[in-house]
């Protein structure tokens, strides 16, 4: 019973639940289950979580239920649980963005998306493990220890929402959110087999998300399904006032698109293939699923066509230079004063600069120095215009390019990633191999597009990502179009894509702890 509520994805689970067929403290108890047994801690297991709330998790899906017997209505979702980032603030539970900047710190408050999940009736598990405030690919720049991906237990799990897509492809929850500043929803989402979409800026509030770049930050879905992934989207979408970024206006139907989508007819669309993202550099293998992807959007009616975008070769070195700015800068606020760690070297006399250098040499591991170090020379006075100005207008460059391509197209594809999930540590030591696998998806942070990553197939036993980009405020277009891949791939599997996963190493953790909580 509880193996197969696992299995189920989140409109599944909703119909189920709605007609009374299983209770939300079943399948809440199932997924805390599943997280007992595989999670595991960082020397073992999957460990896509930093902190498992099952008291709280019992508690909510009991309320769902008893509101359910009362005859409330109840959201599409109610009932269905779920896994947050740890860059979300979140009453009640620890909010530490992989750092031990913030370890122990609960916030006093919830961030907007987490506030909605409440009130649209979801049950938050807990916290998703992630690179240090989100700087990483791979999660392995976690200080709680990386992330594994279940498809191999000695590759990573891409990052930095690495727990949040892990967790998803090991079955711990049907749906999480992620954070993507330059790819970290997307590039998770392609390296584990699961959906990720990235909102157009300011599509979903980022009240509550632990800034790591301003300028280019977005919170957005996470699960297994084009569909779940909607449905998710438009719970947490929408205007909020209390982000001044927040887009004052109606968020477009993500689920009515999802669901004509899912016909596979895709007549009439016009679809543009990135030729810079598509070629050189990317490995044999997550070419050919590429395209087959085409072909299949091809067979769907759509119209493919090839566009050049000459200034995003540039987008790469562009924001390796704008988000270290603005992360210095959105950074300087872990100084040991106000909240988080706070280290106080030892004598008399000790000044308030010695305890700031002390915490941020304690707090932050060498990821986030590097970035704030570079961020810090690239804004200071005399590189600012040939460091940070160039990349703004490099910026522009691509936003440009972008609109025109959209004058020829209305979305535009290119593999997710160069690469599959490769092992774990083979690019700790060269963070430049690193940031070059963030190639085809930090343009549409540059340019403020929603991009979705859905799973195209298997290279090597591991599995490929195929990326769709729209215009701004036409998230729509990406879930018509990965719904319709999706249908016809599935079709074409003979099934749903992670029924493929290979069983998971599965750790034994008898925590008597948990045991007595959720007795
Ligand atoms: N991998 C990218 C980076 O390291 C993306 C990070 C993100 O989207 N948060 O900056």
């Amino acid at each position: 019973m509880s193996a197969d509520l696992i299995r189920r994805d989140a409109a599944d689970l909703a119909a189920a639940l709605g007609a009374g067929e299983v209770s939300s403290v079943e399948v809440t108890r199932a997924h805390l289950d599943r997280i007992a047994a595989v999670d595991g801690d960082a020397d073992g297991g999957v460990h896509a979580f930093l902190h498992v709330a099952a008291d709280s998790a019992l508690a909510r899906a009991a309320e769902i239920d008893a509101a359910r017997g009362r005859g409330e209505e109840l959201g599409p979702l109610a009932g269905v649980p779920i896994g947050v980032k740890d860059v979300l603030t979140t009453i009640g539970q620890p909010t530490t963005c992989g750092s031990r900047m913030l370890e122990g710190w609960v916030p006093p408050y919830d961030a907007t998306v987490v506030r909605r999940l409440h009130e649209a009736g979801l049950v938050v598990l807990g916290k998703t493990n992630m690179d240090e405030f989100a700087m990483g690919s791979t999660t392995e720049h976690s200080a709680f220890g990386p992330t594994r991906n279940p498809w191999d237990a000695e590759r990573i799990p891409g990052g930095s929402g690495g727990g949040s897509a892990a967790a998803l492809a090991a079955f711990e929850a049907p749906l999480t959110v992620g954070s993507d500043t330059g790819g970290s929803i997307r590039q998770p989402a392609a390296l584990t087999g699961t959906v990720g979409v990235k909102p157009t800026y300011g599509g979903v509030s980022r009240y509550g998300l632990v800034a790591l770049a301003s300028s280019l930050d977005q919170a957005g879905p996470c699960a297994r399904t084009v569909l779940d992934t909607a449905l998710l989207h438009a719970v947490i979408g929408g205007h909020d006032p209390l982000d001044s970024t927040s887009i004052p206006a109606p968020a477009p139907d993500v689920v009515a698109a999802a669901r004509a989508g899912a016909t596979g007819d895709l007549t009439g669309v016009r679809v543009g293939i990135v030729r810079e993202l598509s070629g050189e550099g990317y490995e044999a293998g997550v070419l050919q699923r590429f395209e087959e992807s085409v072909a299949i959007l091809r067979e769907a009616g759509a119209e493919v066509v090839e566009v050049s975008l000459p200034n995003i070769v540039h987008a790469l070195a562009a924001y390796y230079l704008i988000l270290p700015s603005e992360c210095s800068s959105n950074l300087a606020k872990f100084d040991g004063m106000r909240y988080g760690l706070r280290v106080v070297p030892e004598g008399d006399g000790v000044t308030a600069e010695q305890v700031m250098r002390a915490t941020r040499a304690a707090g932050f591991g060498d990821e986030a120095k590097r970035r704030i170090i570079l961020g810090t020379y690239a804004l200071s006075a005399g590189y600012y215009d040939a460091y940070y100005g160039s990349a703004q207008k490099v910026r522009t460059l691509v936003q440009r390019d972008f609109a025109a391509a959209f004058g020829q197209v209305d979305v535009l594809v290119s593999p997710t990633a160069p690469t599959v999930a490769y092992r774990l540590g083979e690019k700790l030591d060269d963070p430049l191999a690193m940031y070059a696998g963030d190639v085809a998806t930090i343009p549409a942070n540059l340019a403020g597009l929603p991009g979705m990553s859905l799973p195209c197939g298997l290279s090597d036993g591991l599995p490929v990502g195929l990326q769709i980009l729209a215009p701004q405020q036409a998230d729509d277009r990406l879930y018509r179009v990965g719904a319709a891949v999706e249908t016809r791939l599935v079709e074409r599997w003979g099934g749903a894509f992670l029924d493929s996963v290979p069983a998971l190493p599965v750790q034994d953790r008898t925590d008597g702890a948990r045991e007595a909580a959720t007795a």
